[in-house]
């Protein structure tokens, strides 16, 4: 999960890395209140899980406070990106020497962590990135102290006095378990103070159980998301129209494979019920992908193990049958393995309107593609 700004630079603080003091604020008054109690010019900033806030007006400098007033009403409801703007976070504004990128992030690809550093920190890492490489850093590391700190540093042109900020910063990417920590800008004050003027973390979810004490607002993720993790289910939200359930992991991944090759958008999301999949599970699945306006059609495919086709052809059935007037489109269903035979009996015996029996994969994949275009 992504954290906003806000949340980043309090888990900054309590590691010891300087933040300049500030206050979040959902409304022009309590932007004005705080920059009065912050003292001094401020800078207004938007709050929203994305990149770019500044190229878009979303990060705004304030003399007094009637100018973090006015600062917070041009930039409360904006929309960036596709974020609408709830809250901004108004901080004292720091005098910029210089400003440098730094990150940890995980490597999948490299199966290790990497450090990127650079002096030529601001908005436009990504254009630095891509037209002159040797200005970023990049560096695999599997443990970071101090002397491994200024090396990088060193090589990146950031002052050696930054380093005991980038330990401080590899102590949050491990203790607080995350798959990103990026500061952009990372300042050298004009009174030579090292301090991060930005944050961007992504914590692993997986995580999650060893940081149950941690306040996140999750406000912002995927409201889909939100509500099948409420119900225990494993859901992931995608791009495409097939709506997918399946149990096991590794089915359900595969599904996805077919459902792509099948042509068409694709799949819309990857949903696994597990094994064991009662009525109520699945019913509790098709309510998650039915509630999604991108879906057109579903595929339900599940290879009958511990529970056996036909219960889960029953259980199909009394999903349909829980959710009514809520199942609105059309169910590709695909069933194999233990009682394959009575399984699909049942759901041919309940002639349901809805639904279509396919018996392989690749067929029914088409056969869900053709109808996601049909109905879209
Ligand atoms: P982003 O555009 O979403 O990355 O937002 P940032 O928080 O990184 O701010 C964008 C830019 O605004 C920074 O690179 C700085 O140049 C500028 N900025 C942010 N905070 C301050 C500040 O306290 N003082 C000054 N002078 N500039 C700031
Ligand atoms: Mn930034």
């Amino acid at each position: 999960m992504d954290l906003f700004e806000h949340e980043a630079r309090d888990l900054f603080a309590r590691h010891g890395i300087p933040v300049p003091p500030g206050e979040v604020a959902t409304t022009p008054a309590g932007a004005y209140a705080a920059a009065v109690a912050i003292g001094g010019p401020v800078v207004v900033k938007a709050q929203v899980k994305t990149g770019g806030r500044g190229k878009a007006g979303g990060v705004k400098l304030a003399g007094t406070p009637a100018e973090a007033r006015a600062a917070a009403e041009a930039i409360l409801g904006m929309d960036i990106k596709g974020h609408t703007v709830h809250k901004v976070l108004v901080t004292a504004a720091s005098a910029i020497a210089d400003e440098y990128y730094f990150s940890f992030l995980l490597d999948r690809a490299n199966r290790t962590w990497l450090a990127m550093a650079s002096a030529e920190g601001g908005t436009d890492i990504e254009e630095v990135a891509a037209t002159r490489p040797e200005a970023l850093v990049r560096q695999p590391v599997l443990t970071f102290d101090l002397a491994t700190a200024k090396d990088i540093a060193v090589a990146a042109g950031l002052p050696e006095s930054a380093a005991d900020v980038l330990v401080r910063l590899w102590e949050v990417f491990v203790r607080e378990d995350c798959t990103l920590v990026e500061v952009n800008p990372l300042v050298r004050t004009e009174s030579g103070e090292i301090v991060a003027l930005d944050g961007k973390i992504t914590l692993d979810d997986s995580a999650a159980f060893r940081h149950a004490e941690r306040p996140v607002d999750t406000a912002a993720g995927d409201p889909l998301e939100r509500a099948a993790h409420a119900k225990g289910l494993n859901y992931v939200k995608l791009t495409g129209d097939v709506g997918v359930i399946g149990n096991g992991a590794g089915l359900v991944m595969s599904t996805l494979d077919v459902v792509a090759q099948a042509g068409g958008v694709g799949p819309a999301n990857f949903l696994d019920i597990g094994g064991g999949a009662s009525a109520q599970v699945m019913a509790d699945g098709l309510e998650i992908i039915l509630g999604d306006a991108d879906v057109k059609s579903v595929f339900v495919n599940v290879f009958g193990g511990i529970t056996a086709c036909d219960a889960v052809a029953d259980g199909i059935l009394q999903a349909l049958g829980m959710l009514g007037d809520r199942a609105t489109k059309p169910l590709v269903v695909r069933l194999d393995g233990n009682n394959v035979k009575r399984g699909r009996e049942i759901l041919v015996e309940a002639g349901h309107p809805l639904v279509t029996m396919v018996e392989t994969m690749d067929d029914a994949a088409r056969t869900a593609a053709r109808l996601a275009a049909r109905g879209a």
